[in-house]
C-alpha cells in the first residue's frame, strides 16, 4: 500500500463548532441520554451542553476534557474528524496537526488522534505560563504517559506536585485524579499518549 500523507490541500474543513456539534449529539444519541442525563456524566452545565450541539459555543479545551471523560471516550474524536489509516506509513504535517485555534491556555494538537485497534490517542499539549488543571479521573483503565520535550511543568498525582522537565516522562494511573500545571514565565510542551483499557470483550 502506497504511504500517505495528510493533503496539501484539503477541502476546508467544517467549522469546529459544528463538527463538535454533530459528534457531541451523535454521542448522546448513541448512549439515548438526556441532555440532564449529559450534564450529570460530564459535570458540564446543560445550558452548555445545549449551545455546543447548537453549534453555538466554542467550549475550551478543559470543558471539551470534562465532556470526553463523561461519555467516557477519546479527547481527539472532539477535536478532529479521523478516520482509521490503513497504510503502512502515516506521515503527519505540522500544519495539519496543529490547526487548532490557539484561544486556549492548553493547547492540544492531535499527533495521533484515537483509533480503535492501538487503543491510544498521542496529544502534544503546550500549557502556557500560569495553566493549571486539576483532571477529574478518566475512564477505568485509562494509563497517561507523559513526555516533556520543552520548557518544564508539573504533575499532581495522590495529591503531590511533582516537577518534570524537557527530557523527563512519567507514566501514570489516568483513572485517579490528577492535575497539570506550567507556573513559569515560558510555555511547557509535553507529549501525552492516552492509553484507553480494551472495551470488555474485546480481543
Ligand atoms: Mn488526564
Amino acid at each position: 500500500m502506497p504511504h500517505s500523507a495528510d493533503s496539501p490541500n484539503p477541502r476546508p474543513p467544517a467549522a469546529p463548532g459544528d463538527r463538535l456539534a454533530r459528534r457531541l449529539r451523535a454521542m448522546r444519541k448513541e448512549r439515548a441520554w438526556s441532555l440532564d442525563r449529559a450534564a450529570a456524566e460530564t459535570g458540564v452545565s446543560k445550558a452548555m451542553l445545549g449551545q455546543i450541539e447548537r453549534g453555538e459555543s466554542s467550549p475550551t479545551v478543559a470543558c471539551l476534557w470534562k465532556i470526553a471523560t463523561g461519555f467516557q471516550c477519546s479527547l481527539s474524536g472532539f477535536l478532529v474528524e479521523w478516520e482509521p489509516q490503513t497504510s503502512d506509513a502515516l506521515f503527519r504535517t505540522a500544519d495539519s496537526v496543529r490547526d487548532r485555534p490557539a484561544s486556549d491556555d492548553m493547547l492540544v494538537a492531535p499527533l495521533f488522534p484515537f483509533e480503535k485497534r492501538f487503543g491510544f490517542e498521542w496529544l502534544e499539549l503546550t500549557l502556557l505560563p500560569g495553566y493549571v488543571r486539576q483532571s477529574e479521573p478518566h475512564a477505568p483503565g485509562v494509563t497517561e504517559h507523559l513526555a516533556v520535550v520543552q520548557g518544564a511543568m508539573e504533575v499532581c498525582l495522590a495529591g503531590e506536585w511533582k516537577a518534570l522537565k524537557a527530557g523527563e516522562a512519567v507514566r501514570f494511573a489516568g483513572d485517579r485524579a490528577h492535575g497539570y500545571r506550567n507556573l513559569n514565565a515560558d510555555k511547557a510542551v509535553c507529549h501525552n499518549l492516552i492509553h484507553y483499557a480494551a472495551p470488555a470483550g474485546a480481543a
